[in-house]
């Protein structure tokens, strides 16, 4: 995550709060609080067709509503939780909440008719040989189908074990769940791995987007996934677009999946809600 750490990316983190959060024990002891306590909020960034400019669904997003801190951004305390077993418990949290968040939607009448909602699991999920299980169960106790979700893996926590990762994939595919390789062209995937990925959608990494309209060579890079996914039955979620011309330029290559802050940033969960109400309209 140190490169992550840079000009336009993340707030620009230091002193007095890294210095709270590094330490890895003390961390991850207030994170297991955390989440027993319900300090875990989830924000909702919509999803969009470009084309319509209709709200497609969200990808939930997580953060920590720190008693003393405040709001905590997954860059703050993820690399700590990614240290232990703790991330598994942080991605569930956020995969029930969804559910429950897709059920009293659908009881409400809020209308999500073929809207996809997006959750990210870290490596550490699919290597669990009950994933599927496991999820299953906290769809029981929810009207939410596996048919509704994306689960989003980074390209990057993929590689680390390639095979595994296809196996839980196929299987998870098999459920309903759609898969997304997030963060696409970050993580040095050799070509013969994506060609036998059986995935759904990749989301092409915000820092292709950025330079769209000027750099040349991120243009072509773009052009090129796009032509690589349709080739593999992939569609594309471009990911980090922020201004007209992004999409502009995304809109003239034929992608028709973005999100981005020129939409919307990820939001509160009643204001995704009124995002999406509004954008009916
Ligand atoms: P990601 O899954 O690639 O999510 C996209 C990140 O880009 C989010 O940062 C989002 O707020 C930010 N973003 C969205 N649109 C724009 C834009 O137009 N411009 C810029 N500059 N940034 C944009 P966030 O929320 O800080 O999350 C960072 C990363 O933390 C995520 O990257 C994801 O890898 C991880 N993460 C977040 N929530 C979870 C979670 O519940 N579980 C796991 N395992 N990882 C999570
Ligand atoms: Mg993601
Ligand atoms: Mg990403
Ligand atoms: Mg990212």
């Amino acid at each position: 995550h140190a490169k992550r750490n840079g000009k336009d990316q993340y707030r620009i983190y230091t002193d007095n709060m890294t210095l709270e959060v590094t330490d890895l024990v003390e961390t991850s002891t207030a994170l297991r609080q955390a989440i027993q306590n319900d300090e875990l909020v989830v924000h909702l960034q919509p999803k969009m067709d470009i084309r319509t400019l209709e709200v497609t669904g969200a990808e939930a997003l997580v953060r920590w509503n720190h008693p003393s801190l405040g709001l905590l951004q997954p860059f703050d305390f993820l690399e700590v939780a990614e240290k232990t077993d703790l991330i598994n418990e942080i991605d569930k949290w956020v995969f029930k909440k969804v559910a429950v968040l897709i059920s009293q939607w659908q009881k409400q009448g809020v209308n999500i008719d073929g809207m996809l909602f997006a959750v990210n699991f870290s490596a550490r999920m699919f290597y669990m040989p009950d994933l599927a299980e496991q999820l299953q169960e906290i769809l029981n106790g929810t009207d939410c189908k596996p048919q509704q979700i994306i689960l989003e893996i980074t390209e990057r926590d993929m590689m680390r074990d390639s095979a595994t990762c296809e196996q839980m994939i196929n299987q998870l595919r098999s459920q309903g769940y759609q898969i997304a390789i997030d963060d696409f062209g970050m993580g040095y995937s050799s070509l013969s791995v994506v060609k036998n990925l059986s995935a759904d959608y990749v989301k092409i990494d915000r820092s292709f987007v950025q330079d769209l309209a000027t750099s040349r060579l991120d243009y072509e890079i773009v052009s090129a996934v796009l032509k690589f996914a349709d080739v593999l039955g992939l569609s594309v979620i471009a990911e980090g677009v922020e201004s007209q011309t992004h999409l502009d330029k995304l809109l003239e290559l034929g992608c028709t999946k973005a999100q981005g802050y020129f939409f919307a940033k990820p939001l509160p969960v009643e204001d995704w809600l009124a995002f999406l109400l509004k954008n009916k309209n």
